[in-house]
């Protein structure tokens, strides 16, 4: 079974990132064994990145506790492999476990976590977007936050930032201030366009939070899916990246829209070259297209 079947969907839309970075870096190049279903990657002295498949998450081990955050474990069953991850480093407890929002492919199959008995948080319109759809496997917070929440625990800081709507209207920005890393997920891919359509994304809003992240105090982006090349950390750059792109592809199809094409003329006609070696550039740039096209043409 390959790696991007065993992963699911997104993991999919990393592997084709991955792949299509490969491409345009190095077309004669051989093709890379495929990464193994999960692994543990330490960034700091107590921050670590867990990944399965093509999504990951970061915990945070302190000498009174533990931090975790997205289970991950939408048809991969990631959570039990999750914790034995973490019990190789520490047999702390487990105290919580913080959803980056509310979207199932990255929260679901936390209910081991739970029975350890650790306290979910997640954003207040996170935890009425999940009483309201009742999902099978997904544990409902026990607490929700507004627009920031500080957790000390063992001596660490971890900030939980509400910036306003993005890729959804419950993403949390979880800032670690000592170690200046932030895990935030799903709206500033590592070198890669939009994920399909952009189903449930807020524009304006966006580029708006992206500029008060870009403002915040950080070295470290953490975000839920590594990037072409499995690379699983980045940096302002990338997010400043993301802003341009966002920024070029929302001037391109205005253009459009201003000029009275179609949706199918603007899907096929606006391209972004500077963007080319980007994942996902191919088959996701057509319905990046399209959510702009909505945004100009009906506000949207
Ligand atoms: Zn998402």
């Amino acid at each position: 079974m390959s790696f991007s079947r065993k992963a699911g969907l997104s993991a999919a839309l990393i592997a084709t990132a991955w792949i299509g970075a490969a491409r345009a870096q190095a077309p004669a190049a051989p093709v890379a064994p495929a990464p193994p279903p999960f692994a543990t990657t330490k960034v700091t002295e107590n921050v670590y990145i867990f990944r399965m498949g093509g999504h990951q998450s970061m915990f945070v081990v302190t000498k009174d506790g533990v931090i975790a955050t997205d289970p991950v474990g939408l048809r991969r069953p990631a959570a039990k492999t999750y914790i034995e991850e973490i019990r190789k480093i520490t047999q702390a407890p487990i105290k919580y476990v913080i959803y980056s929002h509310s979207h199932y492919d990255h929260i679901a199959g936390g209910q081991p976590f739970k029975d350890l008995g650790a306290r979910f948080i997640a954003h207040n319109n996170a935890v009425a977007r999940l009483k309201q759809l009742k999902p099978a496997d997904i544990v409902i917070p026990d607490e929700g936050v507004g627009n920031f929440k500080k957790i000390t625990l063992g001596g660490t800081v971890l900030e939980l930032h509400y910036v306003g709507k993005n890729h959804a209207d419950n993403t949390l920005v979880m800032r670690l201030p000592k170690e200046k890393i932030i895990f935030t997920v799903d709206w500033i891919p590592l070198g890669a366009v939009q994920f399909r359509g952009m189903a449930d994304t807020y524009l304006p809003d966006t580029q708006e939070g992206l500029k008060k992240v870009i403002a915040m105090d950080w070295d470290i982006l953490i975000p839920g899916h590594p990037g072409p090349g499995l690379r699983q950390t980045g940096t302002k750059d990338d997010a400043r990246n993301v802003l341009s792109y966002l920024d070029d592809l929302s001037a391109a199809v205005k253009k459009e829209v201003d000029a009275g094409k179609s949706y199918d003329d603007a899907m096929k006609g606006v391209k972004l070259p500077k963007y080319e070696a980007w994942g996902g550039y191919g088959p996701f740039l057509p319905m990046n297209i399209e959510r702009f096209y909505d945004f100009h043409n009906r506000g949207i």
